[in-house]
């Protein structure tokens, strides 16, 4: 026993020396330097495009942004030869920012949800949600806030956890696991009620129950807590769209409570009039898609800060999918316009989140871009919605959303003038992450 115990001391002294002498090594590792000389730079904070920006990166942060003219090119030699990238004929914009995404469907929400459940294992759809991640990279995505796996329980934690691990590639995320609905609501519907069959929601019911599932999906990994506060759409009154809900506001009341104890926030998918109504008094965090809302709900969203994250093109996709639904897509589309332009007036914060992984992640979230210039925001409100404002929702405001000193190394580039044409966007030449080339 002795011995062992000396054996032990002897291996142990011998680590902490090794350490020591890690430790006591002259210099710090060397950090690569990357020089990138941008023809235009959009720094997703300020309103004006600076032409001829030199940006300095430093391992995995931005060390400098500097004017051309005025850059000291002798600074950034320290630490060995930097690596030049010349985009001197292109746009320069931090890495975009999608708050509504879902990694782990691909395209197939529609045709085939039913079959992704009963047919394809979670090992199979981890497998495409990796495949995923590295597309959604390579449109220029460097952050995403995914909102539930849709019956793949945490795959979402393990997917993050392999991107901040290097294993693989893909963007920085915030998760939101199995998401929450009441007994009835959510899919799988329908089938023998002899046999159960899963569903793309963890299922709870009453305050305590509810409370229970929070506790559970954050010991998970959750970042945020999902929940669905309606179901089924229809037209109201009035030019207004209104919804079936799902949870009473004492069952949302219970899960805001505990999420928030748990310092963890609370999104909400609601669609109509009275599902937005039950979430925002509830104290819910971010109203997901809102196709419509009522002023007063904005009112009280704008008081309290409640984020809105819009998802539009979703039905534009939908229309080319599905022609035959168009005339009625067209006239919920004119009402969520109109919401969309009332909740900019009401001063209620609106981030950039599209739905991706509802249509195919082989295309860019950026679709969505052009559409929330057509609803009325100038083409550098739209950007912003999908850099510093998307950042701010995430609580990263900090680190990631803008092209300034000290901020991650997040930064994709375009040919052409994003101002002019916003469209350009969808087509990324230029895809640095974490100081890395990820796509050139
Ligand atoms: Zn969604």
């Amino acid at each position: 026993m002795m011995r062992r115990f000396a054996v032990i001391g002897v291996a142990f002294m011998m680590a902490v020396g090794a350490a020591a002498q890690t430790a006591s090594a002259p210099g710090k590792p060397v950090e690569k330097v990357t020089v990138i000389q941008c023809g235009s730079l959009i720094d997703g904070k300020t309103r004006d495009v600076r032409r001829g920006v030199q940006v300095v990166v430093r391992g995995n942060k931005i060390e400098s942004v500097e004017s051309l003219d005025n850059s000291h090119p002798s600074k950034t030699s320290q630490g060995g030869a930097p690596e030049a990238i010349d985009l001197s004929k292109a746009t320069c914009l931090p890495g975009l920012i999608d708050t509504h995404t879902h990694i782990v469907l691909q395209g197939d929400i529609i045709v085939d949800y039913d079959e992704q459940l009963l047919k394809q294992s979670a090992p199979y759809r981890a497998i495409r949600a990796v495949a995923a991640s590295e597309m959604c990279l390579e449109h220029g995505f460097t952050s995403i806030r995914d909102l539930e796996t849709e019956g793949a329980g945490y795959i979402d934690v393990d997917v993050k956890k392999a991107i901040n691990n290097g294993l693989i590639p893909g963007p920085r995320m915030q998760v939101m696991t199995r998401a929450l609905d009441v007994t009835g609501a959510y899919a799988l519907l329908g089938y023998n009620w002899e046999y159960d069959f899963p569903h793309g929601v963890q299922v709870c019911d009453s305050p305590d129950g509810c409370r229970k599932a929070v506790r559970e999906q954050i010991s998970h990994g959750a970042d945020w807590i999902k929940v669905y506060a309606d179901q089924r759409t229809f037209p109201g009154p009035n030019n207004t769209i209104d919804s079936r809900p799902t949870f009473t506001v004492d069952e949302l009341k219970a899960i805001v409570d505990e999420a928030h104890r748990e310092r963890r926030r609370v999104a909400a998918h609601a669609s109509g009039l009275t599902g937005v109504h039950t979430a925002v008094e509830a104290g819910v965090d971010s109203i997901e898609h809102g196709n419509y809302i009522a002023d007063a709900d904005l009112k009280t969203m704008a008081a309290k800060g409640t984020w809105y994250v819009p998802t539009p093109w979703l039905s534009e996709y939908r229309m080319q999918e599905f022609p035959e639904q168009t005339a009625a897509m067209k006239r919920s589309d004119a009402i969520y316009e109109d919401t969309f332009k009332r909740a900019r007036a009401a001063g209620v914060k609106i981030a950039y989140g599209t739905d991706a992984g509802a249509f195919e992640w082989t295309i860019t979230p950026a679709m969505q871009l052009p559409t929330m210039v057509r609803y009325g925001m100038t083409p550098m409100q739209a950007i912003q919605s999908a850099t510093s404002v998307a950042a701010e929702l995430f609580g990263w405001q900090d680190s990631v959303g803008a092209i300034e000193p000290g901020k991650f190394a997040d930064i994709v580039a375009v040919a052409g003038d994003p101002i002019a044409d916003i469209g350009v966007l969808k087509k990324m030449s230029f895809v640095m992450k974490d100081g890395v080339v990820v796509k050139r």
